[in-house]
């Protein structure tokens, strides 16, 4: 390297560590950062990033409550137990996977991911290389010609199992049973194989329809000494090293005795709900998806769980109807989505009037909103305790525990 070269290298290196420093962290290890979008903490490092959603809470439910330390994750990277692609063609019409750009239909193709599940990767690579071999046509999103779109992924994270959602345009697949041999033999570790069919146009991965070709179609995990059955479409949190911490943290706040009756609202496969039921006299699980609740039934009985009982309704409804038959309600547990709780359910839940209610967030603002509310109605906050589901994405989880009385 001469001189010239020399200070350029120089003055580069030291550009990039002025951005390092500005950004308050280090450069991100990975090649798809920008363009993916999805990552958009990682500039930093683990704990500055720990920190920020930490202040991004504290900014709004310190009027509120006390802000407990963040749970973070002793290895933050490949924990996502739930993996997706996007199919499509390179420049020279081979197969390529990864995700949509930001905001775009534009393909970004991604072989290694920092937050997907290894296994998974490994498996999608193989894939891509056995469309090739076995000539199967990547679809068009433009002209609406070609076979393979999506692949879907679900793994146990703690029994192993791993389910393969193959998602085509049209139920014909040519050499279908070759295909899932081959796949079988590159990976033996694949517990079940699914064909989905997605005809639809818009941004949906999954379609109506099902084709089990190998295996039993589902997988089944293990979280906090319970086991769930994950269908191709079924909730379930997709960090399960960090849900198990999350679902720890909500029990211990409920503090329950065995006597208690409880309400797991928006309680999904049952996961809260059954847990809780070890140490409740009874709960009530509701939710609104019709297979969630078959699934959080099936979930009870194979965990031998006969203390609880699952309502397919809208949780406010429920609540309303609770506090209309007169049902005494200890703890209500609940885990709405992004958009929080309704007027209506807030009103009942106030209604029945739970010693405890222990709400589980993903979004800290609909939190606040709603704790705002609940505080007007009675209810004190005493603790929250954010938890980081998604290292290096923007997504926040929050567990807060409210009191009646002052
Ligand atoms: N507690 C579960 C699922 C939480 S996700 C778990 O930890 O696995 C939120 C759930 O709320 C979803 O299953 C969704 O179907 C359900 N849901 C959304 N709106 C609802 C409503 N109005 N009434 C009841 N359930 C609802």
């Amino acid at each position: 390297m001469n001189a010239a070269t020399d200070k350029k290298a120089v003055r580069r290196k030291e550009g990039a560590e002025n951005i390092k420093r500005q950004a308050g962290g280090t450069a991100s290890p990975c090649p798809y950062y920008k363009r993916c979008g999805s990552c958009r903490y990682l500039h930093l490092s683990y704990e500055k990033q720990l920190a920020a959603k930490r202040d991004r809470v504290k900014q709004l439910m310190e009027g509120h409550c006390r802000v407990r330390p963040i749970i973070g994750m002793e290895e933050p990277w490949h924990y996502r137990h739930k993996v997706q692609a996007v199919f499509g063609l390179d420049q020279k019409k081979n197969p390529v996977s990864g995700v949509y750009e930001e905001k775009s239909h534009r393909l970004v193709p991604v072989e290694h991911c920092l937050i997907e599940e290894k296994t998974a990767d490994a498996v999608i690579a193989t894939i891509r290389s056995l469309l090739k071999s076995f000539r199967i046509k990547v679809y068009d999103e433009d002209t609406g010609y070609g076979l393979f779109r999506y692949v879907l992924i679900r793994k146990g994270r703690y029994t192993g199992e791993m389910m393969v959602v193959l998602v085509t345009a049209s139920p014909v697949f040519p050499s279908r049973r070759n295909f899932v041999e081959a796949l079988r033999r590159a990976h033996p570790e694949i517990t079940t194989i699914v064909q989905n069919i997605n005809d639809r146009s818009d941004s949906l991965i999954l379609g109506e329809k099902y084709q089990i070709l190998y295996g039993k179609g589902y997988i089944v995990d293990e979280l906090c000494g319970c086991r769930f059955k994950i269908s191709p479409s079924s909730f379930y949190q997709v960090n399960p090293v960090q849900a198990g911490k999350l679902y720890e943290k909500a029990l211990e706040l409920a503090g329950l005795t065995g006597k208690e009756t409880v309400v797991d609202a928006y309680c999904g496969t049952g996961t809260i709900g059954i847990l809780a039921a070890g140490r409740a006299g009874f709960v009530y699980g509701v939710e609104s998806n019709a297979e969630a609740v078959r699934d959080a039934v099936g979930n009870a009985k194979a965990n031998g769980v006969r203390n609880i009982r699952f309502y397919r309704d809208d949780a406010g409804h429920f609540l309303e109807s609770c506090a209309a038959d007169g049902v005494k309600v200890d703890v209500v547990l609940m885990d709405p989505p992004r958009a929080g709780c309704s007027g209506a359910f807030l009103e009942a839940v106030a209604r029945i009037a739970p010693r405890k209610i222990v709400y589980v967030s993903c979004d800290p603002e609909t939190l606040a909103r709603d704790v705002s509310v609940l505080e007007q109605k009675g209810y004190r906050a005493k603790e929250v305790w954010p938890v980081d589901m998604f290292p290096w994405t923007g997504g926040i989880e929050a567990v807060t525990l409210l009191q009646r009385g002052h």
